[in-house]
């Protein structure tokens, strides 16, 4: 036990498991490559202040975060990389300043207000071009390039920092072809942004499971994210990275249950035969998902897999332990190395990122 636990479930993060994926998407990519490591949603729910940290000792070149809060607060906690704000508020942009934080600039409007207010305050400001090649999601499409060009023209105070774009399907064979276009679409619409900027800014495109298909369209800069937290979306190399967090938790009780007896919330669970059930220190509240209740997902007891039995409730479930030598005060592995994360989102009809960022604050986290 690395401490004692207060709240019943806690996630460990093994530092030196993070090093070791960092390390393997290094021999991944070129060495003149650099990495930005995207560190939003509180680093995919393992701490953004301590990976953060970590990663400034691995000498990462760039953080990315979601919203200009997780950026200052990063800040605020001493992490001196230089951070991209993919969605910045647009009602905030004296944050930005105050904490050198480099927005993504997504829309002529944006720009132009973003150029006014640097403008007032007599700053600069380093600027990321979001491209648009098929995600439609945030972005600048190739026919609002003139315009572009002309506020590039306008406000020399927001200097472009890099060009980006981002695969819709970049982990599935499937999209391989539509892949292979935006990445032509993003190159060739660099090639017309710095022929009006008068140099080439960095230009990155690759997330993850792109820097193991893509290896051809690295530019000068991947973006990576999930891989670094242990899980290969692609499958191509599961074996070769490590599982970076465990979310353990410990039995409160343990029952003895009468064969047709029904367990929990709505009477969902059923004990078929007699046998005993733990409870467990958690619930929906930590993260863990409601829909593994009943026999949709499972827990690890000294390495041997227990059943979830009756609806998962706020604060706590209860597992099917019949046959399985277990004590009160035992502690219960809810997903890490002997648990993929990829097999239990697929078993309730999710991805391991949202496994991931759904773990809530109230669980501790712990590092080693
Ligand atoms: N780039 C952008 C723009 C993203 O939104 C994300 C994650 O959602 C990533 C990169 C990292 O993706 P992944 O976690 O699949 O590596």
């Amino acid at each position: 036990k690395l401490q004692q636990r207060i709240h019943g479930t806690t996630l460990e993060i093994n530092l030196n498991a993070l090093t070791h994926n960092y390390n393997f998407y290094k021999t991944k990519v070129n060495p003149s490559t650099k990495i930005m490591v995207m560190v939003k949603a509180f680093a995919y729910g393992g701490g953004a202040t301590e990976i953060a940290n970590h990663l400034q000792q691995l000498k990462a070149d760039y953080l990315a975060v979601a919203y200009t809060d997780e950026g200052v607060a990063l800040r605020e906690q001493g992490i001196k990389l230089p951070i991209m704000v993919l969605n910045p508020s647009q009602d905030a942009f004296h944050l930005l300043q105050k904490h050198e934080l480099e927005p993504v600039v997504y829309s002529p409007s944006f720009f132009r207000q973003l150029g006014k207010y640097c403008r007032t305050q007599h700053v600069s400001m380093k600027i990321h071009l979001d491209l648009d090649t098929g995600m439609h999601r945030l972005g600048f499409d190739i026919s609002q390039l003139a315009e572009l060009k002309e506020l590039i023209q306008q406000f020399p105070e927001l200097i472009v920092a890099s060009l980006y774009t981002h695969l819709v399907g970049a982990d599935e064979a499937t999209h391989e072809d539509f892949s292979i276009k935006q990445l032509e679409l993003f190159s060739k619409m660099c090639s017309q942004i710095s022929v009006f900027l008068g140099f080439m800014p960095l230009r990155h495109a690759l997330n993850s499971a792109g820097i193991i298909r893509y290896p051809a369209y690295q530019f000068d800069m991947v973006r990576l994210g999930i891989g670094l937290y242990g899980v290969e979306v692609n499958g191509l190399y599961d074996s070769a990275l490590r599982p970076i967090s465990s979310l353990k938790t410990t039995i409160s009780q343990i029952k003895t249950i009468e064969a047709g007896e029904t367990i929990g919330y709505g009477r969902k669970g059923k004990m078929k035969n007699s046998g005993k059930t733990a409870t467990i220190a958690i619930g929906y509240a930590d993260g863990y998902d409601r829909r593994f209740s009943n026999g949709q997902g499972y827990v690890l007891i000294h390495g041997q897999k227990a059943p979830i039995i009756g609806n998962v409730c706020m604060d706590m479930c209860m597992v099917d332990i019949t046959g399985i030598e277990v004590k009160e005060g035992d502690e219960v592995l809810i997903y890490g190395p002997g648990i993929s994360l990829k097999e239990l989102a697929n078993q309730i009809g999710t991805i391991p990122y949202e496994l991931l960022t759904n773990i809530s604050s109230r669980v501790k986290r712990v590092y080693y």
